[in-house]
C-alpha cells in the first residue's frame, strides 16, 4: 500500500486551495461537503466562487499563497494548473509541514484524494494509486447503484434511535434488531419505522444461546474448515485454548468477546469447572458460544466434560471437527499413520494423565511396525523410552517429534527410540510437540534445519 486510507476529521479544520479556475473548482465541490474553513487563493477567482464566498461557505484572498497562509493549516490542495506555482505552493507546504496535493499529480503528492461514493455518513473511498483509473470509475458506478440514495437518511436516524434501542438486552437480541433495521436497506425496499420494529423485537421470544464446540485445527488458518470458519463468523463469545494462535482468533466476528480459558500441559491453567461455568453461563445468556479447542476438540479436549455441563443447563451444542495434531504431523514427515503389511492399527495416547505419567500397553506398542501418535509427550519422552525398551521394542525404531506441526515455525527432530529422551532434552523445544512413534521423515520431507542436522 503506498497510500494508506483515512478518514479526516473536518470540523475545525482551515483546508487552503490554491487556484481559483475549473481544476480548483472540482475540488471545491467536493471539500463544500465537509465543515472545514476553506480559504481559496487566487488573483482572479471564478464567478462560482464568489458566489460561494457570498454564501459564506468560503472565503478568497486574491493573491497567491505566501508562507503565513500555511500556518495551521491542515491540507492544501495546488490546484493552479501551473506546474511551476503548483511546486512553489508544495514547497511552502512541505517546509510548514502541511500535508499537500497537487492536482493530477500523484508522484509529487503527499497525499491524493480518493474515488468517493457520498451516502454520508456513510462514505466509501476508493483507491488504485492511479494504476487503474477506469476501474476506480466502475467500482464507484457498482457502488452508486449499490447503495440506495436514502441509505444516509436511515444510518442517520438509526444512530439517533440508539438509546432506545439499548432497551433491547445487548448481545443477539441487540444485534438482530439493528439488522432488520438495516435489512432491505440495500435493495431499497422501504424501510420499517424504527419504532415499530422495536417493539416487535421486545415482543420477541429471547434469542436463546448455543455452544459450538469447534476444532481450531494445528494452529494454520487455511487449515481451519469452512464449518469452523463460519462458527467463528457467528460467534458472540470465544473461548479458547492457549494452543489457539492469534491468526484464528482474528477471524472471528469483530464484535465477539475473545476469552482465554488455558489448559497446557504444566502452566497456569484455569480449573475445568471453570471453564464449564462460563461456557454455560454465556449460552444461557442467549449468546453464541464457540468453545474453540487446538485440533480436535474431540482429541484429549476434555470434550465430553463440557458437553454434560451443557446438558445438565439444558444449552444446545453441536461438534465442529477439526484436523488433529497427528494428522498435520504425518502430512510433514510424508508418511501415513497406517500402512499395509506394517501397522493395521493407529494408537492415539498421551504422555500424561491426571495421574501423571500416563500407563499404555507397552507390548502392544513395542510390537514391531506399531505407530501411535504421543500427545503431551515431551516431558514424558524418557519414560515412554524406557517402558517401550524394557517391553521388548527396538533401540532403533524410528520415532519423530514434530513441533508446531503445520505452522510457519515447524520443526522436526528425527530420532530412534534408542536416542529419543537424549535428543529431546538437548533440543529446546518450546511449542507443542507431537511424537509419532514408528516413522521416520520420508527423505523427500521439507529440509528443515533440525531434520537435515539429524540427517548428517
Ligand atoms: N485437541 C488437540 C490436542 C490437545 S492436547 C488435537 O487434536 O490436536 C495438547 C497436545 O496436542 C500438545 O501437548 C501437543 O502434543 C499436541 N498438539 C496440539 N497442537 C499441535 C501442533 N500444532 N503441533 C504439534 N503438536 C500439537
Amino acid at each position: 500500500m503506498q497510500f494508506f486510507p483515512i478518514f479526516l476529521r473536518s470540523e475545525g479544520a482551515r483546508i487552503v486551495v490554491s487556484g481559483g479556475g475549473e481544476t480548483a473548482l472540482a475540488k471545491l465541490r467536493l471539500l463544500l461537503k465537509t465543515r472545514a474553513r476553506i480559504a481559496v487563493h487566487a488573483a482572479e477567482a471564478d464567478p462560482k466562487i464568489l458566489d460561494w464566498q457570498a454564501e459564506g461557505r468560503l472565503s478568497w484572498v486574491a493573491r497567491p499563497v505566501e508562507a503565513a497562509d500555511l500556518d495551521g493549516a491542515r491540507l492544501v490542495y495546488a490546484a493552479t494548473d501551473d506546474a511551476a506555482e503548483d511546486a512553489r505552493v508544495a514547497g511552502l507546504a512541505r517546509a510548514a509541514g502541511v500535508l499537500f496535493n497537487i492536482v493530477d499529480n500523484r508522484e509529487d503528492s503527499a497525499f491524493i484524494t480518493p474515488a468517493m461514493v457520498d451516502r454520508d455518513p456513510v462514505v466509501v473511498a476508493i483507491g488504485t494509486e492511479g494504476a487503474a483509473p477506469v476501474l476506480a470509475r466502475k467500482i464507484k458506478a457498482g457502488l452508486e447503484a449499490w447503495l440506495p440514495a436514502g441509505l444516509g437518511a436511515r444510518v442517520r436516524a438509526a444512530n439517533a434511535f440508539r438509546p432506545e434501542a439499548e432497551a433491547l438486552p445487548q448481545g443477539r437480541a441487540r444485534r438482530g434488531f439493528w439488522a432488520a433495521v438495516f435489512d432491505g436497506a440495500l435493495d431499497g425496499r422501504a424501510p420499517e419505522p424504527l419504532d415499530r420494529l422495536l417493539e416487535a423485537h421486545k415482543a420477541a421470544r429471547p434469542a436463546v444461546g448455543e455452544v459450538l464446540f469447534v476444532g481450531a485445527g494445528p494452529g494454520d488458518p487455511d487449515d481451519l474448515t469452512m464449518r469452523a470458519r463460519r462458527a467463528l463468523d457467528r460467534a458472540d463469545v470465544v473461548i479458547h485454548d492457549r494452543l489457539v494462535p492469534a491468526p484464528i482468533l482474528e477471524l472471528a466476528r469483530r464484535e465477539a468477546e475473545i476469552v482465554e480459558a488455558g489448559k497446557t500441559g504444566f502452566g497456569p491453567s484455569t480449573p475445568q469447572e471453570e471453564i464449564n461455568r462460563l461456557i454455560v453461563g454465556r449460552a444461557a445468556e442467549g449468546l453464541v458460544v464457540v468453545r474453540l479447542k487446538a485440533g480436535d476438540p474431540s482429541v484429549f479436549g476434555r470434550l465430553d466434560e463440557e458437553i454434560e455441563a451443557c446438558e445438565a443447563a439444558g444449552i444446545a451444542w453441536s461438534v465442529v471437527p477439526g484436523l488433529t495434531a497427528a494428522s498435520a504431523a504425518a502430512a510433514s514427515l510424508g508418511q501415513s499413520l497406517t500402512r499395509r503389511g506394517r501397522n493395521s492399527d493407529l494408537r492415539v495416547l498421551t504422555g500424561h494423565d491426571v495421574n501423571g505419567l500416563a500407563d499404555h500397553d507397552w507390548a502392544t506398542l513395542a510390537r514391531p511396525g506399531a505407530v501411535a501418535a504421543i500427545y503431551m509427550g515431551k516431558r514424558a519422552a524418557r519414560f515412554l523410552q524406557g517402558r517401550l525398551m524394557m517391553h521388548g521394542a527396538e533401540a532403533a525404531t524410528p520415532v519423530s517429534v514434530v513441533e508446531n506441526a503445520g505452522r510457519p515455525e515447524e520443526r522436526i527432530l528425527a530420532a530412534t527410540l534408542g536416542t529419543l529422551a537424549t535428543e529431546i532434552a538437548s533440543t529446546e523445544l518450546t511449542g507443542p510437540a507431537v511424537i509419532l512413534l514408528g516413522l521416520a521423515p520420508r527423505a523427500a520431507a521439507r529440509s528443515l534445519p533440525l531434520l537435515q542436522e539429524a540427517a548428517r
